[in-house]
């Protein structure tokens, strides 16, 4: 039996790579756009970065995440989020100290040891942004409003903001306290997960999957109404940002996400097409992770968006994205001579910064011409014995349907010219 892919991923075959390499490259000009630099980390980790970083009592620290010890017996955990670690290498290499605000993008695979199902892989992928060294509200804004601008440029449309705020350590400890309150008696309604977060981490309540705790958690009263003032002032900021970019939101007082090191901003971006998984992305405010990593005390707001629900919802909207059509120039040849004025004729054209490829197996004229076809070329350039009595090569345009004879010497520019019909 040959193997297969490991269960939860998936190969990413040439004729779906266009899709991604245009997600990539249109995030990096919205990034670049919003003033945000590329950083790039390991794809594993100190497992106790993400312990320390993401907390103990998630779902994904405490069951999804791939541990394993290397053969020097240290203990390293597959990334299953990207925060922590560009938190660890801001610290490690003390980028505060040379830009107070610091703007930055990634993008990868991340990791989860999660049921596979539509939409949620083991493998998958996120293109993220953090914004280190601002408190400011206005900061959190350009965090959603670079998220949504990316999702809209892609034509993306049934899209919704949840919004809210999971406070900060202060008014989440009166949170906390009422929500042990609201739910001591509602105990034996909760799974055995939850009634272990009762106690040690009762936000977490509020994220718990199962469909009987979601039934409880819609009767615990919203968090707004808990918040110091500190906390309420930053969220009506935010709410003005967003009123004044004309960006809607719906409130989502139960919205705390699944990692433990988010303050005051808590968002998701979902789409109504998604199903179950129905978040393209989230992120939020994060102001003690820098600390809790070690490092001073600086806050920070990011998000990530994920790129195979991205491309779930491109797929149901029926979004047919602006892929770049290919301008290749494939050459047929008859004969052992043209095949050597071929070989020529193949690297004087990409010399010249034009693709181009011709077919390394012995086939027919009529075998090649298919080949070029399928390879999806725009042009094919024969040459056959008549062409190579003349010192031409016939060429023809798959697009326009047309097939002319020019001069050996004149290919090049004829093509550079022909590209830009
Ligand atoms: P999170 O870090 O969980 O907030 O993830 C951000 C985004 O990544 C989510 O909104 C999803 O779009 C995507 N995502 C998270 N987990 C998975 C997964 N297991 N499979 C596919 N996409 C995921």
């Amino acid at each position: 039996m040959p193997i297969k892919a490991p269960r939860g991923t998936k190969d990413i075959l040439p004729q779906e790579v266009g899709v991604w390499q245009y997600l990539e490259e249109t995030f990096r000009e919205v990034c670049s756009l919003f003033s945000y630099q590329e950083i790039k980390t390991p794809v594993f980790e100190e497992a106790a970065l993400f312990v320390r970083g993401v907390g103990e009592d998630t779902d994904i620290v405490s069951k999804e995440m791939y541990n394993f010890k290397d053969k020097g017996g240290r203990e390293l955990s597959l990334r299953p989020e990207g925060t922590a670690p560009i938190i660890r290498a801001y610290l490690e290499h003390s980028l505060y100290k040379e830009i107070p605000l610091l703007k930055l993008y990634y993008s990868g695979p991340m990791f989860r040891y999660d049921r596979p199902q539509a939409g949620r892989w083991r493998q998958f992928h996120h293109l993220g942004v953090e914004a280190i060294g601002s408190p400011q509200p206005a900061l959190d804004g350009e965090v959603i409003a670079l998220a949504l601008y990316f999702l809209k440029r892609l034509k993306i449309k049934e899209l919704n903001l949840q919004l809210n705020s999971v406070g900060c350590p202060t008014c989440r400890k009166t949170y906390q306290e009422v929500l042990q309150k609201h739910l001591k008696d509602k105990l034996p309604l909760l799974c055995s997960d939850c009634q272990n977060r009762f106690l040690n981490n009762p936000l977490r309540i509020l994220d718990c999957k199962k469909e009987s705790c979601q039934e409880v958690v819609r009767t615990i009263p919203p968090i707004f109404d808990y918040l110091c003032g500190d906390c309420r002032e930053h969220f009506e900021g935010i709410k003005e940002y967003l009123e004044e970019m004309k960006i809607k939101y719906i409130l989502a007082p139960h919205l705390v996400r699944g990692l433990d090191y988010y303050t005051k901003t808590a968002f998701e971006i979902t789409s109504t097409h998604l199903g179950a998984q129905n978040a393209l992305g989230g992120g939020g405010r994060y102001d003690g992770l820098v600390e809790t990593c070690g490092g001073p005390s600086i806050p920070a707001v990011g998000m990530a968006l994920g790129v195979e629900r991205i491309i779930i919802a491109l797929q149901e909207e029926r979004i047919e994205l602006p892929l770049k059509k290919k301008e290749e120039t494939f050459i047929a040849t008859v004969g052992e001579e043209a095949k050597r004025e071929g070989f020529k004729l193949l690297s004087q054209l990409r010399a010249a910064g034009l693709a181009a490829d011709l077919d390394y197996r012995p086939s027919s004229l009529k075998a090649q011409m298919r080949q070029g076809d399928k390879k999806g070329a725009r042009f094919v350039i024969i040459i056959g014995e008549e062409e190579l009595k003349k010192g031409l090569v016939s060429l023809r345009d798959l697009r326009q349907g047309k097939q002319e004879e020019i001069k050996k010497e004149e290919v090049i520019k004829v093509l550079k010219e022909r590209r830009k019909l």
